[in-house]
């Protein structure tokens, strides 16, 4: 987020880099239970974002001092490979994988039924592939669905996409370049049941009005990506279904 102004990331008729509008997000493709040995798992693409997430539990809680005798804890770990990005990443935690890793927990928690699971922990592992901005919101989505697959009791499953501002313009779901030399990117997760919204951030800056547009937009794409989170699920049912019968 450099804030850069000369950068032409908008052209005249309002079409950006990559050819979308506005107000469009990148195509997204989910699918459901891509991994046998995790409970639950989702693998999920945003444009050139590439996610894997997979889901343990509820299992015992170690170690056992975070153990919560009302409910389960969710421990989540978002990780961004070495190969994910151009320049080689370090690998391993830091800071900024550890906040995501929080936050990404903390909007699960308003979702999941933890009550139910005294002293447990639910594990979910968040792989980044490759990232292109986006990626919390990413992983966050595909968190969910790995989380619906594991058969964990949820009140709903979460959306997350971010919008922003770059060259201007308020767009919705803001790829590497727009990131990059943007003025500002606001990151939403909601559970589309109740527009709750379970994650807002905001990097850089932008006005009022700009802010409610962004916020507008995000809302209108994290329902439509709940729709595609949805038809995942309901494909892995199918796929499962038609497995049973070939036995
Ligand atoms: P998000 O991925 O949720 O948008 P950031 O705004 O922190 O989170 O990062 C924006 C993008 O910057 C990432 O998606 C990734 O493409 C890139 N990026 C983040 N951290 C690194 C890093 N350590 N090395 C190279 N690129 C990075």
């Amino acid at each position: 987020m450099s804030g850069q102004t000369d950068m032409i990331l908008v052209d005249k008729k309002g079409m950006r880099i990559d050819g979308r509008k506005t107000d469009e997000h990148r195509p997204v493709h989910i699918e459901a239970g891509v991994l046998s040995n995790a409970d639950g798992s989702a693998y999920l693409e945003i444009g050139k974002n590439k996610v894997l997430a997979a889901v343990y539990g509820p299992r015992e809680c170690h170690p056992r001092h975070l153990q919560d005798p009302t409910k389960a804890i969710i421990q989540c770990k978002y990780n961004m490979e070495a190969f994910s990005v151009s320049d080689r990443k370090r690998p391993g935690p830091d800071r900024r994988s550890i906040e995501i890793s929080k936050i990404i927990a903390e909007a699960l928690e308003r979702v999941v039924l933890t009550e139910l699971y005294p002293r447990a922990s639910i594990d979910v592992y968040i792989e980044i592939l490759q990232a292109n901005a986006g990626t919390r919101c990413a992983g966050l989505t595909a968190a969910s669905v790995a989380l619906a697959d594991a058969g964990i009791p949820m009140r709903d499953i979460i959306p997350a996409v971010a919008a922003g501002k770059a060259d201007g313009h308020v767009l919705l779901d803001l790829n590497k370049e727009e990131d990059n030399y943007g003025q500002a990117d606001v990151p939403l997760a909601i559970v589309p049941s109740t527009d709750e919204i379970v994650l807002l951030q905001m990097d850089g800056n932008m006005t009022r009005k700009e802010f409610d547009k962004a916020l507008d937009m995000a809302f209108g794409a994290c329902h439509e990506i709940y729709e595609i989170q949805k038809t995942a699920l309901k494909e892995r049912y199918a796929v499962s279904k038609e497995d049973d019968g070939d036995e």
